[in-house]
Order: structure tokens, then sequence, then C-alpha cells
């Protein structure tokens, strides 16, 4: 097996900004597996700074993996994810890449699309939320135009105007389903003092109000707002998960956080075990990181899977989230191709 990579330039078509930080373009790294039949998989790492990679820590520890996937059978998935942890921990978006082309490689080889391989039926996935990012009020109001065929908008929040902003969206959206991200600006009893305007403007749910460590603050929050509690920072591993249950309803799995498709699905089955939702979410990153943590799209609850609708242009086809439904591609693999024009 053969383990080679490229970076790739992304650009937002609008500037992406949440409480932390913002920006227009960034790098991802695109891994490709190949097996001594010359049958290829591909995965995508998109390192956050926030979990402290970045394009260049993403290739450093590919070059540590690679001598691991050189002499891994294509099958041998599972044994594959331990020896990359144990091989270099954290670095959770890089090995997410390269699980994911380890699973794209042995669908093809199966001949299945990676769900059905898994069992799961395309037609329950729940439908797609398109992410309103921090503007002001006339870039609000374009970015909900931008969003006209989501039924479901997320609102980022997390500044000294975040009721101007939820005002603005549900003004220029009356019908849509509308959640928030605080994205851990909030304090308690900031959370606490929002939780009625939300309420007021018809929120469904609220995800990561306060810090990531602040797990008692979350319970607090969770008990006073009224509204479901959805853990995002809190949450990146299955082994986080008995310690946030009672202090949230459901957490928000990703691959830049949890490091493979294998450790996404424990996470799946740990929350249930805890009573918890599941939602799933991406970083920005093109159709193909979309494509191979919507594999999972069948076990979810709510789904965040914008990520690739908010590039201006986009180096891979595969699933569709129009209309805000998450269309799986019925091809082998994570069914992703790269677009004539890339
Ligand atoms: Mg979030």
């Amino acid at each position: 097996m053969n383990l080679t990579w490229e970076r790739v330039s992304l650009r937002t078509r609008r500037p992406f900004v949440i409480a932390r930080w913002g920006y227009a373009g960034h790098e991802n790294v695109i891994v490709t597996i190949t097996d001594d039949d010359g049958v290829s998989g591909m995965g995508e790492a998109a390192p956050n700074r926030y979990y402290g990679e970045s394009p260049d820590t993403v290739v450093a520890a590919l070059e540590r993996y690679k001598p691991i996937i050189e002499s891994a059978q294509s099958w041998s998935l599972e044994a594959t994810d331990v020896a990359l942890t144990t091989a270099l921990r954290g670095n959770a978006s890089a090995r997410a890449a390269v699980s994911s082309a380890m699973h794209d490689l042995h669908a093809r080889k199966a001949g299945l699309p990676l769900h059905k391989l898994w069992g799961l039926s395309a037609d329950a996935s729940p439908l797609s939320s398109f992410t309103i990012a921090i503007d002001d009020v006339e870039g609000l109001r374009r970015r909900v135009s931008d969003a006209a065929e989501y039924p479901i908008l997320k609102i980022k929040l997390g500044t000294d105007r975040d009721e101007e902003i939820v005002r603005t969206v549900r003004d220029a959206a009356p019908d849509k389903v509308l959640r928030v991200d605080a994205n851990a600006a909030w304090s308690p009893q900031q959370a606490i003092e929002r939780a009625a305007m939300l309420r007021d403007n018809g929120v469904e749910s609220l995800e990561q109000p306060v810090a990531a460590a602040d797990v008692e603050g979350m319970r607090f929050v969770r008990e006073r707002c009224g509204l479901p509690v959805i853990a995002d920072e809190s949450c990146l591993v299955a082994a986080d998960v008995p310690r946030l249950a009672g202090s949230c309803d459901a957490i928000n799995i990703k691959l830049a956080k949890c490091g493979s498709l294998r450790e996404a699905i424990r996470l799946v089955h740990v929350a249930r075990a805890h009573n918890l939702g599941v939602m799933a979410g991406c970083m920005i990153e093109t159709s193909l990181g979309i494509s191979a943590i919507a594999q999972i799209a069948p076990l979810l609850d709510t789904a965040d899977f914008d990520g690739a609708a908010l590039l201006a242009e986009d180096p891979f086809e595969g699933v569709t989230i129009a209309d805000g439904r998450v269309g799986l591609v019925d091809s082998p693999g994570l069914g992703v191709t790269r677009r004539r024009s890339a």
C-alpha cells in the first residue's frame, strides 16, 4: 500500500467568521492510499488550529503514518486506526484523512458504497443545516438569501450583537428552523440571559454555549435555558461522552475532532448508551471530507454538512446537499470523484 498527499487551497464564497476567528481561505490536505492491485481510496484532513493542527502538522503526521500504511492490509481498518494513534497521538484530522481513504479503498474493493457496506439505508438521513456566519445586518440578509434552498439555518453567535443577529436572521427567514452555535463564547450566566431571546425567536437548539472544559457550566445552562444543549468543542472522542451525560442533550461528531470513521461510529453508540442525541458536523472542507462523514448520516438525529457548500470552488464531487437533503452517492466507496475542472 502506498500513501501520498497533496495540499489544496480552499476559499469560502463569503468570509467565514465565528466567535473565535474569521477567514476567507485556508489549506486542507488530501490523502490518497493505493493498494498493490492499483485500487485507490481518498480522504481529507481539515486541520483546525483550535485543536492544535495546521496543514504543516498534518503533513508531518502523515510522514510518520506512511510506513504504517505501507505495511497495512487494505481490510485491516481497526488495526490501522490503533497503529496510527499509537505511533502519534492527537493529529485527529490527519488520522481522519487516512481513515477515510482506507474506508474508501476497502468499500471500493467490496464494490459497495461505504454506508451500504455498514448496512445503513441512505433514506434514514436527517436534513442538513446551513451555517450563517457572523456578519453585519446587510451581510446576514445576503447569507440568508444564499441559503434560500436550506430549510434549517445554524446561526453563529458569541458577539455583543447576538440579539441583533438572531432577530435579523429570523426576520429574513420567518418560517425556517433556526439553531444557534455560540462556539464556547459565553459564560453560563450570559447563556441564561440570552436564552429567553433565543426561545422568543423560535430557536430550536443551542450548541456549545460555554467553554469546552466547563462541563458544570454546561449543566447549569442546560437546566435553566429551556432549550436542548448540544456539546461540540466539549466532545471530541467517545471517552468524553460519559462525563458529558446530564450536561447536554446531544453531541456533535466531527472527523477532525475524533480522528476516524470508526471513532465516529463509536461516538454514536456511546452517546446512544447515555441517552444522548447525535449530530455530526464538519469543518470548512470539500465534498471529499463531507462524503466521508455523511456515510454515518443514517445514524444521526441532526446533520450540519454545509462545509463544501460554503466554498467558492469545490475540487470534488460526491454527496449532495440539495434543499438540505443529504444525497449519499450510490457508487462504491465514498462515491467521490475529482471535478473535471479541478
Ligand atoms: Mg459547533
